[in-house]
């Protein structure tokens, strides 16, 4: 097995605080990938995985996509992102939030935790009687900007999306525009109201079929398995569940013009982002389009801003994802190499 600094997501992390909580069993790691900008800030993921090594690997990967994210956001924050090796449907206690609050507190500011996949805003409540260093808390406990980072997520991947159509399919609005979305969880299904909204056609996908088929009804919408989303004959494909679903494989049997999401690391691997730009397929790179959560998550610990302010910053999104575009075509590069390349920069690693 290769050591952490030989592992190819590796990517000159500052610190990789792997933990171990006797009293609890508590299982994690809290990955900083860069200062740069300011202390590391990102959400911390509650997921089982198969193998631990995968889980350090997430980290690793998620906390690189945080600093590119803050960065291109323009928030004065680095990137950071913790993973608690465990079941968030059975071994969610507040004895295991208690014991990663207390080890969020004991790097000092370094890194500031908040919501992601498996965590709620009553988790963060209980693990902010243990640290300071947590964002994401209920609007009426931390002043005006704040609260659930889904629906800023979702609203900010809603703005991309409707950017991709007009940049892919030449509209002007989601009306009648058949969108493909995989993930119908708190992004997800609030971008799926949204573009309903709109007049979108939808066709949704969720391993939680219950839920799936409860807002398929709910909005009018179709459902397939999660086997075909990626595949069906749509405009759009928005991945909104977990990362590295764009693979040689599926991209390969996609159909839609365009491909734009608020999942993380939505590429397998770098040479992902290239199959994408030979298919013509316009791609929103995930760590621009979804930024609305950390934007809200990062005024809100910094004090700076309301509601008002957190929704004009996620305004920007959509200008920021067309720069990439023309970028992109302009040198003939992957958007996504663009992207990476724009963050690089701002991070001080161009
Ligand atoms: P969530 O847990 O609320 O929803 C995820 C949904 O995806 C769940 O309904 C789950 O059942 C479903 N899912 C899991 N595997 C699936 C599969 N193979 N096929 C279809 N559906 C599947 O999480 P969320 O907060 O909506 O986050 C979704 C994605 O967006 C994650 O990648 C997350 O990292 C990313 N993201 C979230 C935020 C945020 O503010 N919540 C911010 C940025 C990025």
């Amino acid at each position: 097995m290769p050591a952490l600094w030989d592992l190819p997501d590796f990517d000159d992390h500052e610190a990789v605080h792997g933990f171990f909580d006797r009293a609890t069993g508590l299982t994690g790691v809290i990955a900083i990938h860069s200062t740069h900008l300011g202390p590391a800030a990102g959400g911390v993921r509650y997921w089982k995985y198969a193998d631990k090594q995968l889980g350090v690997i997430d980290a690793l990967r998620l906390s690189r996509g945080m600093s590119y994210k803050n960065a291109m956001a323009g928030l004065p924050m680095g990137g950071g992102k913790a993973v608690i090796l465990a079941d968030a449907r059975t071994e969610k206690t507040p004895e295991y939030l208690a014991a990663y609050g207390r080890e969020v507190e004991s790097l000092g500011g370094r890194y500031v935790t908040a919501e992601d996949v498996g965590m709620s805003v009553a988790d963060l409540v209980e693990i902010s009687r243990h640290t300071r260093y947590v964002s994401g808390l209920p609007v009426d406990a931390r002043g005006e900007a704040g609260g659930d980072p889904g629906p800023f997520t979702a609203l900010g991947v809603y703005l991309g999306v409707l950017a991709a159509i007009k940049q892919g399919l030449g509209r002007d609005s989601a009306k009648g525009v058949h969108v493909a979305i995989q993930g119908v969880g708190s992004v997800g299904g609030h971008l799926a109201r949204r573009l309903a909204a709109d007049g979108a056609r939808l066709t949704l996908a969720d391993i939680h079929e219950d839920r799936c088929s409860a807002l398929a009804k709910e909005l009018g919408a179709s459902s397939v398995s999660t086997g075909e989303i990626l595949s069906i004959a749509a405009d759009v494909v928005s991945p909104n569940a977990l990362g590295a679903v764009l693979t040689e494989h599926s991209i390969a049997q996609i159909k839609a013009p365009v491909v734009a999401g608020g999942a993380n690391n939505q590429l397998a691997t770098p040479a992902d982002g290239q199959r994408l730009h030979d298919r013509g397929i316009v791609f929103a790179p995930d760590y621009v389009i979804n930024a609305g959560g950390i934007i809200s998550v990062a005024l809100e610990y910094l004090d700076r801003g309301n509601r008002d302010e957190v929704e004009r910053r996620i305004g920007e999104i959509p200008g920021r994802l067309r720069d990439i575009w023309e970028a992109s075509k302009a040198d003939g590069a992957p958007a996504a190499d663009v992207a990476d390349r724009m963050a690089q920069a701002k991070i001080g690693r161009g």
